[in-house]
């Protein structure tokens, strides 16, 4: 049997030298990343991950929001080996090929009354592209190119390719690319911590949509689309919006008549206790983009489904070239589809979305402890996605200087202590992989308390 020479037998030494002399790593300033010593991961196990040395770390962000049913899950293993032996890979454009048919009639099931068409990609950014282009030329194939404007809302991050840094607004990380992006319209996200109209949320959600009906009703004849992470803005620090916020902005899209794109990279499959967060409110956007969890977390498939009238405006006689001229080398490949399938049967077969809402109860209540630490701000929740905000100050709600790294130091902390966590500035993201039994929700969390005391009450 092949075995590769470059798995077998290195030391750790030996490979924190390659890392550090070959990659370049995502998000990470490299000059501290190289002064530090690496995790090195060698194996996954349920819900832990394995380093190459043998310790072993609670997976405490789901491998950056993705992970569903754990690692080396038998069933999704075994997916990939069943289709591996069939064909890894053949092209999606103008062919098909076996999981990307079913995977597609799988999704279309499970979505929002009203989303009827799939089209894949391999990655969120990919996925948000591509929504981004449909809409744009929708309105080119109405007539109504004039429409070309897109409402994004604050701190919105929707990946990192220029089209989808476009539409985001994390000044941190999009600001060196400005000049390259294209302008957007931003409003504010519904945040109730903070929130300029108080903390009651009536409020909050009466005036915020006061504002988009402003705007809508005197621009939105040059507005193609508004993009929105549903119910939880993740990125900007798991912002959870207040109710009826979301259909809101539904019913204002529609009266306006401006596409709604609900960004469901982070929150679908199951994230926010529904399989995808519109549901919370029985809202169907125009298109929807998903990815991550889709494939439980094993390989690089994305979606970007789009109602039927979307769909129908790019068909047309080939002389009128309205084709969606898109696509990339990757899209639809069967493994990737096939793992996805049995990820989605999985879920089924372990009523898992109902399970996280079961469960998401249940962490609340053991975080409401945490609300006692000196420094703890806002504990923010929707399901299995938590934000703890760490203040200076908690009756001001005055921040810790961003300088002093307070998340990075927790997550060191934790890391220590035997959890893999990564944070959004002084916001401890908590995001454990679905399937989490209570068991091992109660030492994440307990991992996660000892860190944020042993940091933010060392003095
Ligand atoms: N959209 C949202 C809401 C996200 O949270 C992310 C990633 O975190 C993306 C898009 C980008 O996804 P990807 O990293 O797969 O490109």
């Amino acid at each position: 049997m092949y075995k590769s020479p470059a798995l077998t037998d290195i030391s750790y030494e030996e490979l924190a030298a390659k890392n550090k002399q070959y990659i370049w790593h995502p998000f990470t300033q490299m000059k501290d990343y190289i002064e530090d010593q690496p995790v090195i991961i060698a194996e996954g196990k349920g819900r832990k991950l394995i380093d190459v040395n043998g310790k072993e770390y609670w997976d405490g962000v789901s491998s950056i929001w993705l992970n569903v049913h754990g690692h080396n899950v038998e069933e999704l293993n075994e997916a990939i080996k069943q289709q591996l032996e069939k064909v890894a890979h053949s092209t999606l454009l103008g062919m098909a090929n076996v999981p990307a048919i079913l995977l597609a009639e799988k999704v279309i099931n499970l979505m929002p009354e009203g989303l009827t068409k799939v089209f894949y990609s391999d990655s969120g950014a990919t996925s948000v592209e591509i929504a981004v282009k449909m809409a744009f030329q929708y309105w080119q194939h109405k007539g109504k190119g004039n429409k070309k404007q897109f409402i994004t809302m604050k701190e919105a991050y929707h990946g990192d390719t220029i089209g989808a840094v476009s539409v985001g607004a994390i000044d941190l990380f999009h600001k060196a690319y400005s000049s390259l992006l294209f302008d957007c319209i931003k409003i504010p996200y519904p945040a109730v911590y903070r929130s300029p109209f108080g903390n009651s949320e009536t409020v909050i959600v009466r005036e915020s949509l006061k504002e988009l009906e402003k705007l809508l009703a005197e621009r939105s004849d040059e507005i193609a689309a508004l993009i929105i992470e549903p119910i939880v803005q993740g990125a900007s620090g798991i912002i959870v919006m207040p109710e009826g916020y979301l259909r809101g902005v539904r019913e204002l899209c529609t009266k306006y008549e401006v596409l709604m794109i609900a960004d469901e990279v982070a929150t679908g499959f199951g994230r926010t206790g529904k399989m995808f967060a519109c549901e919370h409110e029985h809202v169907t956007p125009d298109l929807l983009t998903a990815g991550k969890g889709l494939t439980g977390g094993y390989l690089p498939v994305a979606i970007t489904v789009a109602s039927e009238e979307i769909y129908n405006a790019f068909l047309g006689d080939y002389e009128e070239q309205k084709t969606f001229f898109h696509g990339h080398s990757y899209t639809g490949n069967p493994l990737g589809c096939a793992v996805a399938i049995a990820n989605l049967e999985l879920i089924e077969k372990r009523n898992l979305i109902q399970e996280v809402e079961i469960m998401s109860e249940y962490l609340a209540a053991q975080l409401s402890a945490f609300s006692q630490l000196d420094h703890v701000g806002d504990i923010r929740q929707k399901g299995f996605m938590i934000g703890i905000e760490l203040v200076r100050n908690k009756d001001t709600a005055e921040p810790f200087d961003w300088k002093d790294r307070v998340g990075v130091k927790v997550c060191r902390r934790a890391r220590e202590l035997g959890m893999l966590l990564r944070p959004l500035g002084n916001v401890i993201v908590f995001m454990p992989p679905l399937a989490a039994a209570k068991e091992e929700l109660d030492e994440m969390a307990d991992i996660l308390y000892q860190s944020i005391r042993d940091i933010t009450e060392k003095n």
